[in-house]
């Protein structure tokens, strides 16, 4: 079947994938989704004792006896009108505002909607900012489209508005801002009430998209929470948000909310790229939000999610040295480490894959190049045990043989 390799294929590549590739570091991540002889604290991944098997497949039966014809055929593209509907109604509840029918869409997932929103605005150049570190899948997105990634710094407030605030005013435009106010991946960070209300106020001032990531919003370990951006000011944000963290990632169901403008842009973005999301699993979801599960789920989820950000804490607590830090989230599935000087986590990973653990080195997560000696651990799919034996292991490669670099 195989034939003699004599050409070269990669000489059709479009020139924005050879030089921005980011080494494939996703697909690497997703490839381990199915590994069981490895400790994995990579991929957001949400835990399987999460996925709600029963009504799933009780709910599926019924979509299929009752009403083969809409839960089997295609959709339209902004999504199923109940659908919308459903979401919109689910948002009113949450966040107090319910977007207007041609504010809201379908998507095939948060990336889906990232990719709809890279692909209606950005032009090659267009400088696009993000907090730094960010979620990988969103500056991959941004630069397949060859816009020019900043990132602002972040502490543990989150994003550091006022260093924002000074790169406006020194002149630099950004088409828009990419955040993830609530659990940020990677960084486990949560932006505070006073920021919100400023990184509003500095986008109207600019003229400024923001484009908030709400994937962790709903898996806080706390009550209470930050008003959304969107609901602060959906004038100037686009709110993207997906079942994959709190329903199950197998459905690729998400959902972009944000001015009718935009939205009908990126409705027509989708015409010629799935063209619609898959209505079986839309049906799915809207059953789901009505009949109250969601709610239900969410409570198991949040309950795990803290048990085992507390395992990490313990675990990291005991092994680490003392020059390693890392924050202390409170909701979703990250936490961030940053280890001596000198280390090299890429090289790190490569070895901690020899001791059967698994993690994401930092500096894919920054546009330019820089979080050489971070880390992301995933603490969503590791029970106890898994946590404090994959720890040790890292910590006590951490301890035997910190290679140093340039760093
Ligand atoms: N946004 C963030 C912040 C994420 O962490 C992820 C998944 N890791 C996504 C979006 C995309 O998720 P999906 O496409 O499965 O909805």
């Amino acid at each position: 079947m195989r034939q003699q390799a004599d050409q070269d294929w990669t000489r059709l590549l479009a020139r924005r994938f050879r030089e921005q590739s980011r080494g494939g570091a996703l697909a690497d991540i997703l490839a381990l989704a199915s590994e069981t002889n490895i400790i994995t604290f990579s991929g957001g991944f949400p835990a399987p004792e999460t996925f709600p098997i029963d009504v799933i497949s009780e709910l599926t039966q019924r979509l299929l006896t009752d009403e083969p014809a809409i839960a089997l055929q295609y959709s339209p593209t902004r999504g199923l009108a109940t659908v919308c509907d459903a979401i919109a109604d689910r948002l009113h509840h949450q966040e107090g505002l319910r977007p207007d029918d041609d504010e809201l869409m379908v998507t095939s997932g948060g990336i889906d909607a990232l990719a709809l929103l890279a692909k209606s605005l950005i032009d090659p150049g267009d400088v696009v900012v993000v907090e730094a570190p960010s979620y990988l899948g969103a500056i991959m997105g941004f630069t397949s489209y060859e816009a020019d990634v900043r990132g602002v710094p972040m502490d543990e407030h989150g994003l550091d508005v006022e260093a924002l605030s000074r790169m406006l005013a020194a002149g630099l435009q950004p088409k828009l801002l990419y955040t993830i106010p609530d659990h940020q991946n990677p960084s486990g960070r949560t932006l505070s009430t006073e920021r919100r209300t400023a990184l509003v106020a500095l986008a109207r001032k600019y003229g400024l998209l923001i484009v908030e990531d709400v994937a962790y919003r709903e898996l806080s370990f706390t009550k209470g929470r930050c008003a959304s951006l969107w609901s602060l000011a959906p004038d100037v944000v686009v709110q993207i948000g997906t079942f994959s963290k709190i329903f199950f990632p197998g459905v690729r169901l998400g959902w972009a909310a944000g001015p009718s403008q935009l939205i009908s842009r990126m409705v027509e973005a989708k015409q010629n790229s799935d063209q619609c999301s898959g209505a079986l699993g839309q049906r799915l979801v809207e059953q789901y939000l009505r009949e109250g599960h969601l709610d239900h789920q969410l409570g198991l989820s949040r309950r795990l999610y803290a048990e085992r950000c507390r395992s990490m804490m313990n675990a990291l607590e005991t092994y680490m040295p003392a020059e390693v830090s890392w924050t202390c989230p409170s909701g979703g599935f990250f936490t961030w480490l940053t280890t001596q000087p000198g280390t090299d986590t890429t090289e790190l990973s490569h070895r901690a894959r020899t001791v059967g653990v698994a993690f994401v080195p930092g500096t894919p997560f920054y546009p330019d190049g820089r979080g050489v000696r971070d880390l992301r651990l995933s603490f969503s799919r590791v029970n106890d045990q898994e946590t404090h034996e994959g720890i040790r292991r890292l910590a006590d490669l951490l301890k035997t043989n910190p290679r140093r670099s340039s760093e």
